[in-house]
């Protein structure tokens, strides 16, 4: 039996009572992004409630359970009410039957397993390494490859980072440091800056690569204190943005990405490709525009990781290469990413397009 959160009388009934106790819908604007992430919502329900849409919460309570909702206002408020296909919500909304996808999709597809060196550190490619900094994410993203990753398990202090700081100082074949995750930007500035200045010290480091979402869920994150110690660092900088449509990008990203370019960080945007989502050219298209606007270039379109959960995303790899196709005959070259998929044991991710 499903629980129609938006049909409900009664649901509806407790929700207004709830919400005349909450703040106003807007007063999440004047948070900082910690607060942000504190108010974020984190249950099927109020989101239902929220987007006036039907939920299904009893069918998903599998999967909630193992990967909760995770969804900052600050991305809430880009999404269109009523709208069970809007493209943002569609990232974050748990489905019936997630937890029963295919036989090969695994928890652990990258054998990501077999490329740890220390706790939170992954060497597959030669001359960088992928650290995963945090678990912590500002948003639950229903594709993620991570869902399944031991994070109990990853380092999240400096005393915990030092195993994996000694072995990239003992190695100098290594040049990037990725800081990965989770979010690597969910990290407080004051630690984050710790981590960033040790890291520095490493003479044969010359670029620090950070991925994260948090710029495009909670653009209050670009505060002047990581601008600041971000520009002191002495290492090149690039952060790889996750946006995979347009409308993630309005005003207040523009502004937070504004912030970074300027203070000289070059910045790059990863798309995966996703069905109901981003798997028309004229998406990606749109998409690849409004990077460009930004000052940021489509780097990676991967192909969805076949992680258990995540089968209901999955475009095929032929449609992904006609897409990229319509994308080149569109756009000038720099504007089209490369269609990639990782490949476990490969010496780099395989482009396909
Ligand atoms: C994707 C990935 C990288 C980065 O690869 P690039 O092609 O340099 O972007 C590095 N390490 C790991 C473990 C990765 O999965
Ligand atoms: S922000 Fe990145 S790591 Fe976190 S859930 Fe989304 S895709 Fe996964």
């Amino acid at each position: 039996m499903s629980i129609l959160a938006s049909n409900s009388d009664s649901v509806r009934a407790a929700s207004e009572a709830q919400s005349a106790q909450d703040d106003p819908p807007q007063a999440w604007k004047q948070q900082s992004w910690q607060q942000q992430m504190k108010s974020a919502i984190r249950d099927l329900a109020t989101l239902g409630e929220r987007l006036r849409i039907e939920v299904d919460i009893e069918a998903t309570s599998g999967a909630t359970a193992q990967f909760p909702v995770f969804v900052p206002l600050a991305l809430l408020d880009r999404m269109e009410p009523e709208n069970p296909s809007d493209p943002l919500l569609l990232q974050v909304l748990p489905v019936a039957g997630e937890d029963q996808s295919p036989e090969h999709f695994s928890v652990d597809p990258l054998e990501e397993s077999a490329a740890t060196l220390k706790p939170g550190l992954l060497q597959k490619y030669q001359g960088r390494v992928l650290m995963i900094a945090t678990g912590a994410c500002a948003v639950h993203c229903r594709y993620c490859f991570r869902r399944h990753f031991p994070y109990q398990e990853s380092p999240t202090s400096m005393a915990q980072w030092q195993p994996a700081i000694d072995e990239i100082a003992a190695d100098d074949s290594i040049e990037e440091v990725i800081l990965s995750g989770g979010d690597p930007l969910t990290i407080v500035d004051a630690k984050l800056s710790d981590l960033v200045d040790a890291l520095g010290e490493i003479s044969h480091l010359k670029r620090l690569r950070i991925h994260t979402r948090l710029p495009i869920m909670i653009p209050a994150r670009v505060t002047d204190g990581l601008i600041e110690l971000l520009a002191q660092s002495r290492l090149q900088l690039i952060m790889v943005i996750h946006a995979n449509h347009a409308k993630e990008l309005d005003g207040s990203v523009a502004d937070a990405l504004e912030r970074l370019a300027t203070a000289g960080v070059m910045l790059l945007n990863q798309s995966v490709l996703l069905r109901g989502i981003n798997d028309n050219s004229q998406a990606l298209i749109k998409l690849s525009q409004r990077l460009l606007e930004l000052r940021v270039l489509p780097y990676y379109l991967h192909q969805l990781d076949q992680v258990v959960g995540t089968s209901h995303f999955e475009v095929s790899p032929e449609r992904g290469i006609e897409l990229i196709k319509q994308m080149r005959a569109a756009l000038p070259g720099y504007a089209v990413p490369r269609f990639v998929k990782e490949l476990p044991g490969e010496p780099n991710k395989t482009v396909w397009a």
